[in-house]
């Protein structure tokens, strides 16, 4: 699948906020948005006022960009959301929080969402005692996310289990760092979920 492959904080300052798409760094004084909290290229510093669309479309964008999602997938989780009973944009950030490569980055046995991709994509990970390596794979209230054994005694595992195993956890999650597990024991109410998303203006923007 066609991936991103130009300079991630080029995204973040295009949305005009931190996306958290560089681990370590984003917490650090190199963050681009504080050096150059301004958008890319040549007219990142010209006109700021947006259109009704643009507010949409950036909202969109900025989901999009923060869960590491293509855009046809995006439009299809949206697509499921609406189909289900509920809020749409609530149903739709659940969709996304409940992807296997998001919930390993949240519970710390990654530093970005990006590498939690690469980890899954090499099978660093089973789910309730199988090995899974699709990064969008949807979890489920109940699942059981584990290290398998063959990569708990990597350096690279090691390294990004002690990097951030101080980071706080979501409530709708309970992690085990001893047994390197996390169980997803609800899926998470909007209340749960922090994360940059306008989700109703995403919703006006399919819906136009
Ligand atoms: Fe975004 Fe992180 Fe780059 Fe800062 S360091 S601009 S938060 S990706």
């Amino acid at each position: 699948m066609a991936r991103y492959t130009g300079a991630v904080c080029r995204l973040c300052r295009r949305e005009g906020q931190k996306l958290f798409l560089k681990g370590e760094r984003c917490y650090s004084d190199k963050c681009s948005i504080g050096i150059r909290g301004y958008a890319p290229g040549q007219h990142g510093q010209g006109r700021k006022k947006s259109s009704e669309y643009g507010l949409q479309l950036r909202a969109k964008q900025t989901a999009r960009r923060f869960y590491g999602v293509q855009e046809n997938q995006f439009r299809h989780y949206f697509e499921v959301a609406e189909r289900k009973q509920g809020v749409t944009g609530d149903n739709l950030l659940r969709i996304l929080e409940s992807r296997l490569d998001n919930v390993v980055y949240r519970v710390g046995f990654a530093s970005s969402r990006a590498e939690a991709r690469q980890l899954v994509g090499h099978g660093h990970f089973e789910v309730n005692g199988s090995r899974v390596d699709i990064a969008s794979y949807l979890l489920k209230a109940g699942d059981v996310v584990s290290v398998c054994e063959k990569a708990r005694g990597t350096e690279k595992m090691k390294a990004v289990i002690e990097a951030n195993g101080a980071k706080p956890v979501p409530q709708w999650i309970d992690v085990d760092r001893d047994k390197l597990e996390a169980k997803v024991i609800n899926l998470p109410t909007r209340e749960q979920i922090e994360a940059p998303v306008e989700e109703q203006l995403i919703v006006e923007f399919y819906s136009r």
